[in-house]
């Protein structure tokens, strides 16, 4: 086990270690629920200022050409699909990564007409499964979502499955789902494959043309640090585009929206995807974040993100041995940038924790979650964290009353 004076030495040679400075970090926190919400990069509040002391409010409805606003969801979704695999014209930002499940799940049973399954995996994000749910039963045509285990997966995909859709990385417990596998064994069926990279985009390589993926969405709020409630992506593979019909007919995704003709006609491409007025303060500040990522090389985000992982599981079961089940696969090659831990008291525990500087979150009924996000986390922080935990475990702080109480937000 490294001591705290090697892992200062491994953050002096860490080649990432410059790029927290990109970010506002509170003094004396230590982030590790960065999947849930990135840091704040400061080029994203620069941006918001001066779109409002600027764009808005001197400019006014002039910026939507000045500034660039109306190309904003495929500019910025052209850099996301830079950091996704994508080809060129195949992304765009737009809306929220629910909207964006509906829309896409939509337009891939409308390419396999007579096939009446989604499959899906039973853990899968809740908002994935409701969609599709919801889907069905706006169809009423018989189409219906199954769910299987992770294990049975790749197994249950048949010739009745019009499309397969998985998160990447299960949110719960971070395993990692074999991109190239599952889609190819989809395909060999016939059926389209979907892939949620809320958990995974921006946080390891993902090669979506490479791997012939049809579909994804992801978020713009995790890994991509866009800021609360930030514009999510969507990206239609370029074989599907002309033939792929959006069920969210609006303007935006018109060929011609400023013609403001009463018959819809879809623009050409990833274009039509879009519905309707982007959410700009929120889009600029996507768009700002993600200049933090010129020069950066996910694969030595994804190699310091297993180190980091490597080494929160290595101090939990050697400083605190049988306290926690540890809940993430624990081959580091099958999970994404977090580590989960089980126990009955997560909540409080976790609560003591945040009070003691270091924040993570709770899924529900009994899972830690910890995040790890290699632009603005140190060898060192990891130490401190599990250090922290570790007193907080052997003192028994967390059954203060404090701390027993439930948040409307986990
Ligand atoms: C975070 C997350 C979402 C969130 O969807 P929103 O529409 O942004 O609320 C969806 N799917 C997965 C897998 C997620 O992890």
């Amino acid at each position: 086990m490294p001591t705290r004076d090697e892992l200062r030495r491994w953050d002096l040679a860490d080649p990432l270690a410059p790029m927290r400075a990109q970010f506002v970090l509170p003094e004396g926190v230590i982030y590790l629920d960065g999947n849930s919400l990135g840091a704040m990069p400061r080029a994203a509040a620069e941006r918001v200022r001066r779109t409002l002391d600027h764009d808005w409010s001197q400019q006014l409805v002039r910026s939507w050409n000045s500034a660039g606003w109306v190309d904003l969801p495929i500019a910025v979704g052209a850099r996301i699909g830079r950091l996704i695999g994508a080809r060129d014209g195949e992304t765009l930002a737009c809306d929220s990564t629910s909207i964006n499940l509906f829309k896409l799940l939509s337009l891939a049973v409308a390419q396999r007409p007579g096939r009446k399954l989604i499959l899906s995996d039973t853990d899968n994000f809740p908002t994935d499964l409701y969609m599709a749910q919801g889907l069905a039963a706006l169809l009423a045509n018989g189409l219906e979502l199954r769910t299987v285990g992770m294990d049975q997966l790749i197994d249950t995909i048949d010739e009745r499955v019009a499309v397969v859709s998985l998160s990447h990385v299960n949110y719960r417990n971070g395993a990692l789902y074999d991109m190239a596998a599952v889609t190819r064994r989809a395909h060999e069926a016939g059926a389209l494959m979907l892939w949620d990279l809320a958990h995974s985009a921006g946080a390891l390589p993902i090669a979506l043309a490479d791997c012939d993926v049809d579909l994804a969405v992801g978020c713009g709020y995790k890994y991509f640090n866009g800021g609360p409630g930030a514009p999510a992506f969507l990206y239609v593979s370029r074989a599907l585009q002309q033939t792929a019909a959006t069920p969210l007919t609006g303007w935006f995704g018109h060929a011609r929206p400023f013609d403001f003709v009463p018959g819809y006609a879809p623009a050409d491409g990833v274009a039509r995807m879009q519905v309707g007025t982007p959410p700009i303060l929120s889009m600029v500040a996507l768009d700002a974040a993600l200049d933090v990522w010129d020069g950066v090389s996910l694969q030595q985000v994804r190699d310091k993100s297993i180190r980091q992982c490597e080494l929160f599981v290595d101090l939990v079961e050697q400083t605190m041995p049988g306290v926690f089940e540890l809940y993430s696969p624990r081959d580091a090659a099958g999970r994404g940038s977090q580590v989960c831990l089980r126990h009955a008291d997560a909540w409080p525990i976790m609560q003591a924790l945040i009070a003691d500087g270091v924040i993570g979150d709770v899924r529900a009924p009994d899972i830690l979650r910890f995040g790890f996000t290699p632009l603005y986390l140190s060898y060192c922080d990891v130490y401190d964290a599990a250090a922290k935990l570790g007193a907080i475990m052997a003192s028994g702080r967390w059954r203060e009353p404090q701390f027993q109480a439930r948040a409307k937000v986990t």
